[in-house]
This record gives structure tokens, sequence and C-alpha cells, in this order.
């Protein structure tokens, strides 16, 4: 019998993850990818991660690796972040959490009275819950529903995951210091989401992050090359600067692609790693455009200004992943998702890429910055020019300032990526960048799962189920990969 073909478009965590687990399986597979890199959103400018930053649920990596005969630790060295990151509203007001939930209970206890820290625990207790609530049911199942979910974790822990309330509701069941509320509604932003529409759901992202926050020697990039290593070990094919202009469709199946150079690949199956909303929009031919319902454009998760940029810094206490919050987090909500603006007022990340991991501290030499704000995802339709840009980054590193922090910026020597940018890299999506956002009870449910309605046409990443995130991404790689075998298998 002829091997089975497999074309995966794409090479982001998701179509890697897919890509071993196929070739594995001994399909013959190839990854068509646009870029000159595989990774994805995983990536550098000017030697500087500027995608994903905060590398959590290892277990996912560690599972990967293991099913295909090898071991994460044999490509990657991870060391667990003990200070997960440090937050502050001024000079005078920072708090920082750790991975050890008591040695936080005692800092928000010193910085917010001992009520705020009982809070805190009973938070820990609740996002705990929630966690295993959803862990199996929903993140590693291959399409549930609400309904599913109710049957398999059974009503009473459906109605303890608190599926109607939102995040900032429920946050405010443990605190009362409304910088705390900010401080872990900021989860929701993990998924590009609101805090004020997403649902109490995602304060699990707390729970993984104490699970583990891990800081990657030689930085994120080297995790896109270890998936990139292990696919190609396997026997899958990667093809870098390889754009696939149409998804080849016909007798109502997937056959294969086309390149943009008119090469065409012929294959039994296809699986898209790129943002679902590409299929819809278009951007893969006439015939993939039934594959997924059309997104909404209001639904779609925000998108970001980084500024990518070594540098100085200096009156700041940086630790490896810092916040700095805007003093009104609703009108910054607001102002990204229902005026479509930048942010008047941001609250800012910082990434400090050359601190955190033992031995390594600059001493007030040039160190590697990534700083992000959240933007709208408004990438297709308008192009912020380079003054909006700038206005954007002098209110951006003004509130740094506020809290102390002078980072000694050179326009001309950072690496600025805007909505508009992340568009063109990832394209229909507006720059959004973590596909729908999770606003209501019932957004995560709406995800697109691993099988499209075209036969033959699977998908992958952060836009479909499980969600956004590396290790969802991941996680999403391999159901499209499980789908597909199941589905040769019964033909
Ligand atoms: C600034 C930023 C910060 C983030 N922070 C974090 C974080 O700290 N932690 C975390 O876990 N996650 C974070 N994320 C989210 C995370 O990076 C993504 O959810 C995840 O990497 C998405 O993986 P994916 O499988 O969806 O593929 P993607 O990374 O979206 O890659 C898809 C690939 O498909 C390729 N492609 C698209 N169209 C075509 C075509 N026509 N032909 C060929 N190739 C094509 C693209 O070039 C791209 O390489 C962040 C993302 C960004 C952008």
């Amino acid at each position: 019998m002829r091997t089975p073909r497999v074309t995966i478009v794409g090479a982001g965590a998701g179509g890697l993850a897919a890509a071993t687990d196929l070739a594995r399986s001994g399909l013959a597979v190839t990854v068509l990818e646009r870029a000159a890199a595989p990774g994805g959103k995983i990536r550098q400018t000017a030697g500087i991660d500027a995608g994903p930053t905060v590398l959590t649920m290892k277990p996912v990596f560690d599972d990967l690796f293991a099913g295909a005969g090898s071991s994460l630790a044999d490509h990657l060295t991870l060391h667990p972040a003990t200070l997960l990151a440090r937050h502050a509203w001024s000079d005078s007001e920072t708090l920082d959490l750790f991975a050890n939930t008591a040695q936080t209970a005692d800092a928000i206890g010193a910085f917010a009275g001992p009520a705020e820290a009982a809070g805190y625990r009973s938070f820990v207790q609740r996002s705990k819950r929630m966690f295993q609530t959803l862990d199996k049911p929903f993140m590693r199942s291959p399409r549930p529903t609400a309904l599913s979910l109710a049957a398999g974790s059974g009503i009473s822990a459906m109605l303890g995951i608190s599926p109607f309330a939102t995040l900032w509701n429920a946050l405010g069941e443990h605190f009362k210091d409304p910088r705390l509320r900010q401080l872990f509604g900021r989860y929701a932003t993990y998924s590009g989401s609101s805090p004020f529409l997403a649902p109490a759901t995602l304060m699990l992202i707390a729970h993984v992050e104490q699970q583990g926050v891990w800081l990657p020697e030689g930085g994120m990039i080297r995790l896109a090359a270890a998936l990139a290593a292990l696919a190609s070990r396997k026997g899958a094919v990667l093809r870098m600067n390889a754009h696939v202009s149409e998804i080849l469709v016909s007798g109502g199946r997937a056959r294969g692609v086309v390149l943009g150079t008119g090469e065409r690949i012929e294959s039994d199956a296809v699986i898209c790693n790129a943002d679902a909303a590409a299929l819809a929009a278009g951007a893969f031919g006439h015939g993939a455009i039934p594959a997924v319902p059309a997104p909404k454009r209001a639904g779609r998760s925000q998108s970001g200004v980084t500024w990518a940029l070594t540098a100085t810094a200096s009156g700041f206490p940086l630790t490896r992943h810092n916040v700095f919050f805007s003093r009104d987090y609703r009108t910054e909500f607001a102002d990204v998702f229902r005026d479509g603006h930048l942010p008047d007022e941001p609250t800012v990340y910082v990434c400090a890429q050359d601190r955190g991991e033992p031995g390594a501290e600059p001493d007030g030499t040039p160190e590697r910055l990534l700083v992000l704000v959240n933007a709208p995802p408004t990438g297709d339709r308008h192009a912020f020019n380079p003054q909006e840009i700038e206005a954007c980054a002098t209110r951006t590193f003004a509130l740094l300032h506020r809290a102390g922090l002078s980072i000694d910026r050179r326009p001309e020597a950072t690496a600025v990526t805007t909505p508009a940018d992340f568009e063109a890299l990832y394209p229909a999506t507006g720059g959004a960048l973590y596909g729908q956002a999770v606003h209501g009870p019932m957004a995560a449910f709406r995800r697109p799962g691993s099988r499209s309605k075209i036969p033959g046409l699977y998908l992958a990443g952060g836009s479909v189920h499980p969600g956004p995130g590396v290790p969802m991404a991941v996680l999403s790689g391999r159901l499209a990969a499980s789908a597909l075998l199941a589905d040769l298998t019964s033909r």
C-alpha cells in the first residue's frame, strides 16, 4: 500500500507538533512555511524574542517529545522560574508573584493586607479546581461542547467553575483591592481577551503558572528550533519560504496545495496551521472557504504593538517578566475592543530576556528587551502611521518612567511590530494574535475543532480548539494528527 502523504501549511507550534506525530506514525509529511524560519509566532527580531516569552505547561512538550522517542531535555535546557513576574503601579507600589503560593500570599499580605492574602489563598484553590475540571474534558478532548463537559464532569463540577461569571466579577469575590483584581484579570489577555468580558474559567491560567513557568536557555526561539528538529528527525520534510496560495479541493475533498510559485503538491490530507480566519477569507482559494464558518471581525482577539530593542535599563529592578499597569483598566480595554484605538494609557509588559536565569543579570550594560502593549486587531483596515506609533511609544515609555524605569530607547535601533505588521505575518487576522477572543460563556466552544467541514482538511493552531498559547497550539496539532490518523484508518 502507498504511504499516505500529508501536507501541513505552516510551521507554527501546532503544525510542527502535528508533523511529528504523523511522521512518527509512518506518513510522508511535508511542512510548507512561508517565513524563512520555523516557529510561527515564536520568532525573533534583531536577536530578540518578539513573540511568546512565558513558557508554561512543560508536560505538554515532554509528552510530545517522549511520544516521538526523544526527550525535551536533549534539545533544550529549561530553568524553572521561582519569581514568576514583577508588577508595578508606581515607583512605590510593586508586587512579585512567586511559583511558591505561600510566598506569594505573604507578599500580597505585605502589599495589601491580610484579608487580601486570604482572598489569594481561596483564589489559588478555585483556579486549581477550574484547571482540574477543564484539563482533560476540555483542553485534551477533540471537540467538547458545554453539554459533553457537563455530562463528563458532572453538573456540580460545572457549576463550580462559574461558567456564567466574568473573570472580573469572579475576581471581586476574592480581592477588594482593585490592583489585585487588575493583576489577576490580566490572565484574560493571555488569550487576547478583556477581563470584563472573558469568563471566570480563565483564572485556571493562574494554576497553570503555579505549576511552572520555564526559562528556556537561549530564549523561546530555541523551543521553535527544538520542535522543528524533532519533526525533521521523525522524517517530516520542512520547506521554508514556501507560501501556499491554494488548498486544492475537488470532489468535496482536500487533495493538496498549490504554492505561490505555481508548484502543485498533491496529498491525501492537508493540515492548515494558519489562522482559521485565512481559510474563510479565501486566502487559500475559493474551494477552501467553506472549511470553517467565517469568524466575526468584532470577535477577534486583541493585537499588540511590540518594541524589540537592546538598551540600557535603569531605575527599576527588572526581572524576566514585568508588568506595569495603567490606572484605568476598563478604559484601556474599551479603547482596544470598543473604539479600535491604541490605548491612551496602556498596561505595559516588559520581558527582560537577559535576566532571570541563574548567573545572568546585566549590570548597567545594554540588554535585550521586548516591550508589548495591547492594540486593536484592525491591521487589515487601518495601518497606524509612524506618528501614531511613536505617540504610543511615548505614552508607553512614560508609563514605565512613572514606576521609575528609564529605558535608553533609540527609535532607529528599535524593531517595532504593529497590528498591520502582524496582519502581514498572519494574513486575514487584522493582527489578532490569538484567534477569536474568549468573550462570553460559550466563546471557547465556538472555536473550530480539528476536522474542518471539508473532508481531508484538518486544522491546528491557536485559532482552533483548545485555543491560543504555545502549549495549547501543540495540543491542537496533536489533536489534528490523531483525527487525521483515525480517519485514514477508517477509510
Ligand atoms: C507577541 C506575542 C506574545 C505571545 N505571548 C505568549 C506567551 O508568553 N506564552 C504563550 O504560550 N503564548 C504566547 N503567545 C501566543 C503563541 O505565540 C501562539 O498562540 C502560538 O505560538 C501559535 O501557534 P500556532 O500553531 O497557531 O502557529 P502560528 O505561530 O500562528 O504559526 C502559523 C504559521 O503558519 C504560517 N502560514 C500562514 N499562512 C501561510 C501560507 N499561506 N503558506 C505557508 N505558511 C503559512 C505562518 O507564517 C506561521 O509561521 C504570544 C503571541 C504573540 C504574537
